[in-house]
């Protein structure tokens, strides 16, 4: 037998996936793209589709090579050996390309970009991380960067969370300067860091080196006493650094929309400016529990050989919100047919496959059994299917017309006319 390749998983109907993998369940990857797609909708954002292959050299200079997310992405060759090619490892940097590319600097005004898709990193596995993973994410992009557009888009995340029934979240939010101010705290905290360095994790030693702001990302438990006596960013970001900082706040107050400064906040990629911002999730997650990152980047346009421009976006794990929905959300998200006709006979089959196609014709989801099944084992089919209502069809229905209608739940019956039958059925 082939499975699938490590890191990856096939999403199904919930009644063929196991109970603890809700990450599986198909009804729940429907809840949360639709409750996505209707928080975009109502604040105005619109959908882009790039693709899932981009020139390595996208990522190498949007993402930066120093950084985890470069490390494990998946390339190859073209066979032609001309082009290096990358499975996306994650989507800002195609969505930016994709507004330089089709000239969407030339039109007035904010462009609100929203995409829902894989990306791949290769990734040791363990719980919780795939090699294919989904993800969820907005980009607004222009000449603008006023924390008006942070502040909007907390309070969409706050509103798309609620409507998840997800209530366990935290905003952390944090500014990682711009090019003013940050070489600045670089330096300050490479300096603070020389004497703590012999007390750090090996990681921290590295990314001294490479990437030194994100040995403050640290989560190793020993370097904690020490990582918490380093210089804040906050206390050292530049006159406009702070204001946009500060007027973010505000703004967030206004609304009442909670968060908490978090110093030691830091994103991956190289080219976040100013806002730094997670939400994490509660305990269904565990240790794993960053369910939204984001952030500013007003560089990575011209980065990427575009005009200079402004951007923030966030991208969110689909599989982590799955994980932290409540248990309900299969039942609330039932897709199950409404009706299943069983029949008796030949003239009832030919008078079933006609019933079903006008029922469906008005909106109703049947399944007809296609097998011939005798009548109990329909019936069990039909419960299996987890249909709401069941029609037996013999040729007494088709004289008189009239049907009798099983509740398949409250294993209730009632006789209805074609008619009637739409109404309920349509109703439920
Ligand atoms: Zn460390
Ligand atoms: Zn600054």
């Amino acid at each position: 037998m082939i499975e699938t390749v490590e890191g990856t998983f096939d999403v199904l109907p919930a009644r063929f996936v196991k109970p603890n993998r809700v990450y599986q369940q198909i009804e729940r990857w429907h809840l949360v793209e639709s409750a996505a797609r209707e928080a975009f909708r109502r604040y105005g954002i619109e959908e882009i589709r790039t693709p899932i292959i981009e020139k390595l050299e996208l990522f190498e200079r949007g993402v930066g090579t120093e950084t985890d997310v470069n490390k494990e992405m998946f390339t190859f060759e073209t066979r032609e050996g001309s082009e290096r090619i990358a499975l996306r490892p994650e989507s800002t940097a195609s969505v930016v390309r994709a507004y330089i590319q089709n000239g969407l600097f030339n039109h007035t005004g904010l462009t609100k970009l929203y995409y829902i898709g894989a990306q791949f990193r290769h990734e040791r596995p363990q719980k919780g991380r795939y090699r294919q993973f989904a993800q969820l994410g907005v980009e607004i992009i222009g000449q603008s960067d006023s924390p008006a557009i942070e502040a909007e888009v907390f309070e969409m995340l706050t509103w798309f969370f609620k409507e998840l029934g997800i209530s366990d979240t935290q905003l952390l939010l944090n500014s990682v300067g711009d090019e003013k101010c940050r070489p600045n705290f670089i330096a300050k905290l490479k300096e603070s860091l020389k004497d703590k360095l012999p007390h750090l994790c090996g990681n921290c030693h590295r990314r001294y080196e490479t990437n030194p702001l994100r040995v403050l990302d640290c989560k190793v438990e020993s370097c904690q006493p020490y990582l918490n006596q380093l210089p804040r960013l906050t206390d050292m970001l530049c006159e406009e650094c702070d204001a946009h900082f500060k007027e973010l706040c505000a703004m967030l107050d206004e609304r009442a929309i909670a968060y908490r400064i978090t110093p030691r906040l830091v994103r991956g990629l190289d080219y976040y400016t100013k806002t730094a911002f997670e939400i994490v999730g509660g305990g269904k997650l565990g240790s794993q529990n960053t369910i939204v990152g984001g952030g500013r980047y007003d560089g990575l346009s011209e980065i990427l050989g575009g005009p200079p421009t402004k951007g923030f976006g966030f991208a969110s794990g689909i599989e982590r919100i799955l994980i932290s929905l409540p248990d309900d959300s299969v039942a609330r998200a039932k897709e199950s047919p409404a009706l299943f006709i069983a029949y008796l006979g030949d003239a009832a089959r030919k008078h079933s496959f006609a019933l079903a196609r006008r029922l469906r014709e008005e909106g109703v989801s049947v399944v007809v059994d296609l097998e011939g099944r005798k009548l109990k084992k329909a019936l069990a089919l039909a419960d299996n299917l987890g249909a709401n209502y069941a029609l037996i069809i013999g040729d007494n229905e088709i004289q008189s017309q009239s049907y009798t209608l099983r509740d398949m739940q409250k294993s209730a019956q009632k006789t209805c006319s074609e008619a009637e039958i739409i109404a309920i059925l349509k109703k439920d």
